[in-house]
């Protein structure tokens, strides 16, 4: 089990997402940050912070 809270981002955002795997966490997380956070694509940097802030 894999799960990303938006808020350890720093974000003020209640965002939370659980998946069996990190790789199914991906998508959901990119398409969230897209369609709330106005992001196209996660830059590398964060993407970094993204995958610390993953509890597996
Ligand atoms: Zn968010």
């Amino acid at each position: 089990m894999s799960s990303f809270k938006c808020k350890d981002m720093g974000m003020k955002c209640k965002f939370e997402v659980k998946t069996e795997n990190q790789d199914e966490l991906m998508p959901m997380i990119a398409l969230h940050a897209e369609k709330s956070h106005s992001m196209k694509d996660i830059p590398p940097d964060m993407m970094e912070k993204v995958k610390k802030v993953i509890k597996k």
